[in-house]
């Protein structure tokens, strides 16, 4: 197997969103996306409790991408304008395709607040493209132990698939584009090797842990960096120096004009005007506080 070249190292700034500070590695100053993917915020791990309870976002509008959350510790509760309503679960993914509209809100549950714990998620905006940005809203919440797992060969090392495949074990996740999504997690020691799918843009996510790609030409991740690969290969290898988590995301890039402002990801600067309008218009539906 030939194995994919990395083409940048990314770091994970802290950026500051209301009152909450969490960690953005993409998009930074040296990567502005990786087509399809245009942003990625890691937040927590927080002690949330009723004294402090910074992440309750109420509701608010998106349109033309897939905003996804992969719930990592808490549990949260989830409305949104379709009428959907579910607690989600640590392990839980959601994947909501904003299409023309959807107002959402996100949050800890009452019950955890009281109780008291901790928080983590890594939230993933995935474009939708210019065909596709106007499409009916959607709603999925898949269940951690649900989903299909593939395990290493020394047993150390399990992959969740999430979305799209690897070979030929499938995501439970339905998806409007080319992207496969997994979900890794090794002991010490781990070792396994990936494949890419041909034309996919392809990065990794180090959530936590210490792990090294690419045995013959070896770089070491560290906590909360990302890499990119370059599209000259075939797949990578990991094997991992401590307990690790990562996200692995790939898909086939649309190569077209991003405008994004706030919560609306389109083509064009006029189809941001629009959707403002729209939203205040009420075209996006209505969710009560
Ligand atoms: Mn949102």
């Amino acid at each position: 197997m030939k194995l994919n070249t990395i083409k940048t190292l990314g770091r994970s700034d802290f950026v500051n969103m209301g009152p909450i500070e969490l960690r953005q590695p993409i998009p930074t100053k040296d990567i502005e996306n990786i087509d399809p993917f245009i942003l990625l915020h890691h937040y927590g791990p927080y002690e949330i409790n009723e004294r402090n309870n910074p992440f309750d976002l109420g509701p608010h509008p998106h349109r033309g991408f897939e905003p996804i959350t992969f719930l990592l510790q808490g549990e949260q509760l989830h409305r949104d304008s379709l009428g959907n309503e579910s607690v989600v679960k640590a392990g839980d993914v959601q994947w909501t395709t904003s299409g023309r509209g959807i107002i959402h809100s996100e949050g800890p549950t009452k019950a955890f607040v009281k109780q008291g714990g901790v928080l983590e998620g890594v939230q993933l905006w995935l474009n939708l493209p210019s065909e596709k940005k106007m499409i009916p809203a959607a709603y999925q919440h898949v269940e951690n132990d649900t989903f299909n797992v593939i395990n290493s060969e020394d047993d150390k090392l399990s992959i969740q698939i999430i979305a799209g495949k690897l070979n030929e074990t499938f995501g439970k996740i339905k998806t409007q584009t080319p992207v496969n999504v997994y979900m890794i997690s090794a002991e010490e020691g781990g070792k396994h090797t990936i494949d890419i799918a041909k034309g996919h843009n392809a990065l990794v996510y180090l959530i936590e842990g210490n792990v090294n790609i690419n045995e013959n030409n070896r770089l070491t991740l560290n906590e909360n960096q990302l890499i990119e690969f370059n599209t000259d290969g075939d797949g990578f290898t990991i094997e991992a120096t401590e307990g690790s988590k990562l996200l692995f995301l790939s898909g086939e890039p649309f190569n077209e004009k991003v405008t994004s402002w706030g919560p609306y990801v389109m083509n064009t600067q006029t189809e941001i005007m629009e959707a403002l309008r729209d939203y205040q218009q009420g075209k996006m539906g209505f969710l009560e506080r």
